[in-house]
């Protein structure tokens, strides 16, 4: 048996992870779920999988989460720091961080301290400090097992490698909405028609970045950290079918690619059953309904988030935290109609370029820049 602790539990991959719970009661126990607003979600949560601990991070929704769960022994916390108390409870032994963006910072470190195993989704935080985030974990002895489809991909593919006979990775991207389109086109899409992505359903964050191109940028940070490899390894490939999720290279020039239909739940069930594999009744994958499999170069020069991210990661220190902070702040007000969907690379341009840069910046630095750079975009939005 195995206890997980879910923080997020009320997002697209909380709310996956759970089905993959639900379809294994004999292997997997919940011990935490932690949400931010949606409190009917949490409570109806906690009900069917009677964790030990709940938390809702909305402090004035506390009380009704209470008494929803009052009969049920179920300890119930709310606020920030409750986080990191749902993450490195004693009885969890792998913590899925499903929380979108930086926030999962602190509960992420608070779990990797109390020695748990980390089911990362959340990228946002080995973007902004991969250095902290994989050392503490090496010291800890605790094991990052990637969720993001890309890299559980790359992870499936190393198993029984050495990590030295890499040559070079490349990570697949969708394209999204918009790929084939250009700038002048850009410049007038709706939030509505950047949420509609091709082949994921996922959270409004993650589907702006993957129709900005940040979120394969966000990704080409992350799989640096995951792999230990540096940025001349890393290679895009645009793959609009998602069946091939990510290709390793290694050095006697053969390829591993892993592939799959487009399920978030097969990276979850993976990660959760690492380092075995489980059965599952997912839909299987058929070669008729996919005829052509095809590859093209990313388009670069219209999609300036994945360059941008490239260059974050070669200036490295707190560069990453700076984009990662900056793009939160831009994807945020193009869901507000604040501003359009070139403005967002520009402004992040912005930050990178005025935010004070620090070389080897310690966690208080990653803080305080994340703090410092959502003020600056937050200026420049409503500029
Ligand atoms: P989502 O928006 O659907 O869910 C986010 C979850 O985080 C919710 O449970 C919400 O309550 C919680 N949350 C939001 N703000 C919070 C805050 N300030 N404090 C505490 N909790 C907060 O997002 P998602 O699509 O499930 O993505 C979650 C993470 O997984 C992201 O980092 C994303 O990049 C990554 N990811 C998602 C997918 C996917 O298919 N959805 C794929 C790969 C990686
Ligand atoms: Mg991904």
């Amino acid at each position: 048996m195995k206890n997980i602790s879910i923080l997020g539990a009320t997002g697209s991959i909380g709310t996956q992870a759970l089905e993959v719970i639900e379809a294994n009661p004999e292997l997997y126990k919940v011990t935490a779920l932690t949400a931010q607003s949606n409190a009917d979600l949490l409570i109806a949560q906690a009900l069917k999988f009677k964790p030990l601990m709940v938390v809702i991070g909305d402090e004035r929704q506390y009380k009704s989460v209470k008494a929803a769960l009052s009969a049920t022994g179920i300890k119930v916390l709310a606020g920030e720091a409750a986080l990191c108390e749902a993450a490195s409870l004693a009885e969890t032994d792998l913590v899925l961080t499903a929380i979108v963006g930086s926030v999962g910072l602190k509960p992420t470190i608070a779990a990797i301290e109390a020695k748990k195993d980390i089911g990362l989704a959340n990228k946002e935080t080995l973007v902004v400090a991969g250095d902290l985030i994989t050392s503490l974990a090496k010291q800890h002895g605790v094991k990052i097992i990637p969720v993001d489809s890309e890299h559980s991909a790359i992870f499936q593919c190393l198993v029984g490698e050495a990590v030295d006979t890499i040559e070079k990775i490349y990570l697949t991207a969708s394209g999204g909405p918009f790929r084939g389109k250009e700038r002048a086109f850009l410049a007038n899409v709706t939030k509505a028609e950047a949420l509609k992505h091709p082949n994921w359903v996922m959270g409004a964050k993650i589907t702006i970045d993957s129709a900005s191109l940040m979120n394969k940028g966000l990704e080409v940070i992350e799989a640096r950290w995951l792999f230990d490899l540096n940025v001349d390894q890393i290679d895009v490939i645009v793959h609009p079918q998602s069946i091939v999720h990510s290709l390793v290279q290694f050095n006697d020039g053969s390829m591993k690619a892993q592939m799959g239909l487009p399920d978030m739940k097969l990276p979850i069930h993976y990660a959760f059953a690492y380092p075995g594999r489980i059965s599952s009744n997912f839909k299987r994958f058929n070669f008729m309904d996919y005829p052509e499999l095809t590859f093209s170069k990313a388009d670069r020069g219209t999609f300036r988030n994945l360059d941008l991210a490239f260059e974050a990661l070669r200036r490295a220190g707190n560069m990453p935290c700076i984009i990662n902070a900056a793009n939160e702040v831009v994807v945020n007000a193009f869901l507000q109609n604040q501003i359009g969907f070139l403005e967002m690379s520009d402004i992040i341009e912005q930050c990178m370029s005025d935010i004070s840069f620090i070389a080897t910046p310690t966690l208080n630095n990653y803080l305080e820049t994340d703090q410092h750079t959502r003020i600056f975009a937050g200026e420049l939005v409503t500029k």
